[in-house]
C-alpha cells in the first residue's frame, strides 16, 4: 500500500479541491470505453475490493492467566472513600451522609468486556472537474488507468478515520467549459446582457406617482445599474472560473473508518450499562491483526460467543462495501461493587465500577440545590 513517488500511477491528492461531481460530456465517455461499467447507472460506483487469502489456523491461547485472575477486593473504607471523593466533586452533594451511613453489604463482580474494532478502507470512483489551468494533463495518451483498487495511496495509521480524494491517474482530458461554452463569461441573468435595469422605485417612469419631482433613486432615468453585474452585463462563469476550459477526471473518494463492536458480560447487578461500557478496565487480552480470528476457548462462554458475533457482523456489514485492513479485539476485566447502605431509617444501594474506582449513585439522600444542573 506504500507510495511509491518514483511510480508512474502516483496520484494527485485532491483533498482540498473537492468538486461537486457531474456527468462528463458524451464524447469522454466515447473515448474512455474501457470505463462504461463505472459509468453505468447513477454514475457512482463502489468498486469491491479483491478476495483476501484464506485464513490462517486457530491458535491456543493461554487463559490460565484468567483463570489465576483476582480482582482486588473492594473493602469498606474504600467504598466509602470512593462515595466522599465522588460526591466532593458535587457543589450539590452533602459529605455528611457519605461520612455517615452505614454500610450494610458488598456485593462485588468482576465483568468481562470484549471490544472488536475493525478498520476498513471503502472507494467510490465519480466523475468530477474543474477549471482547468495549464498544468499537464494526465490523459489516456500516457497509459491505461488503473482498477480503482489498484491505485496506490498512503494509507494513514491505523484505526485514524480520513476521508480523502484522489485523481486517478490517466483519467484526464480538458473540454471546453459546457456552462459558458468556452467563453469564460456568460450574461448576467439579472439585467439580460443590458448591465442596467429598469429602477425599482419609479418602475422606469422616471417620477412617481402623482408626484411632479424626478425620482431621486434613480435620478430621473428610470433606470439602475444591475446590481448582479456590476453593470457589466456579463459575469464570470462560475463552472471554469472564468478559465474557459475544464479539467475531467474520474475522483476517487477513499474513507477510512472504524466500527466498533462492544459486549459486558452479564453481571445482574442494576448498574447502567453505559458506564460500564466506558469504564476503565484491566487489559486480559489483546490481539490485533489485518484479520481477527474468533475466540473459542475463552471460560465465559458469553465473551467467546461476543467475539464470533461481533467478527461475523463487521465481516458481514464490511464485506461488500469495503476491506477490512486491521482489526484489534480485546478484553477486559472490569471491577464493579454493589454497596448496599443504610442511612436515616432508609437502605439504598450505590455502585462502585471500574479500576478507578468510579461511583454511581441511585438517590443520593444529601442533594441540596444551588443552582446548578443536577446530574
Ligand atoms: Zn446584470
Ligand atoms: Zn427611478
Ligand atoms: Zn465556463
Amino acid at each position: 500500500m506504500d507510495r511509491d513517488p518514483s511510480e508512474d500511477d502516483s496520484v494527485a491528492d485532491l483533498s482540498l479541491e473537492a468538486e461537486s461531481p457531474l456527468a462528463p460530456p458524451a464524447e469522454l465517455l466515447e473515448q474512455l470505453p474501457s470505463y462504461d461499467r463505472l459509468l453505468q447507472g447513477d454514475r457512482q460506483q463502489i468498486f469491491f475490493p479483491p478476495l483476501e487469502a484464506p485464513g490462517r489456523p486457530q491458535e491456543q491461547r493461554p487463559w490460565s492467566s484468567f483463570l489465576e485472575h483476582r480482582t482486588p477486593v473492594v473493602t469498606e473504607e474504600e467504598a466509602r472513600e470512593a462515595l466522599l471523593s465522588f460526591v466532593s466533586s458535587k457543589c450539590c452533594y452533602g459529605s455528611a451522609a457519605a461520612g455517615s451511613l452505614v454500610i450494610r453489604e458488598l456485593r462485588q463482580r468482576t465483568l468481562c468486556r470484549y471490544r472488536l474494532e475493525t478498520f476498513s478502507e471503502s472507494r467510490i470512483s465519480e466523475w468530477t472537474f474543474q477549471p482547468f489551468t495549464n498544468h499537464p494533463v494526465d490523459g489516456p495518451q500516457r497509459g491505461a488507468f488503473p482498477s480503482l483498487w489498484d491505485v496506490k495511496v498512503q494509507v494513514p495509521p491505523m484505526f485514524q478515520e480520513d476521508t480523502r480524494k484522489f485523481q486517478v491517474p490517466h483519467s484526464s482530458s480538458v473540454k471546453e467549459c459546457h456552462k459558458c461554452h468556452g467563453r469564460g463569461r456568460y450574461k448576467c441573468s439579472g439585467c439580460h446582457g443590458a448591465g442596467v435595469v429598469r429602477c425599482p422605485s419609479c418602475s422606469g417612469a422616471r417620477r412617481k406617482a402623482k408626484q411632479s419631482r424626478r425620482c431621486q433613486l434613480c435620478a430621473g432615468s428610470g433606470r439602475r445599474r444591475c446590481s448582479t453585474c456590476s453593470g457589466r452585463g456579463s459575469k464570470t462563469c462560475a463552472t471554469c472560473k472564468g478559465e474557459k476550459k475544464l479539467l475531467h477526471f474520474i475522483q476517487l473518494v477513499i474513507m477510512w473508518k472504524n466500527s466498533l463492536f462492544e459486549f459486558v458480560s452479564e453481571h445482574q447487578l442494576g448498574c447502567p450499562g453505559e458506564l460500564l461500557a466506558r469504564a476503565r478496565g484491566e487489559n486480559l487480552f489483546k490481539d490485533e491483526n489485518s484479520t481477527v480470528y474468533p475466540i473459542v476457548d475463552f471460560p465465559l462462554r458469553d465473551i467467546s460467543l461476543a467475539s464470533q458475533r461481533g467478527i461475523a457482523e463487521h465481516s458481514a456489514a464490511l464485506a461488500s462495501r469495503a476491506r477490512i485492513l486491521q482489526q484489534r479485539q480485546t478484553i477486559e476485566l472490569i471491577p464493579l461493587t454493589e454497596v448496599h447502605y443504610w442511612y436515616q431509617g432508609k437502605t439504598s444501594v450505590y455502585y462502585i465500577y471500574g479500576t478507578d474506582h468510579q461511583v454511581y449513585v441511585v438517590n443520593y439522600p444529601e442533594r441540596y440545590c444551588c443552582g446548578c444542573t443536577i446530574v
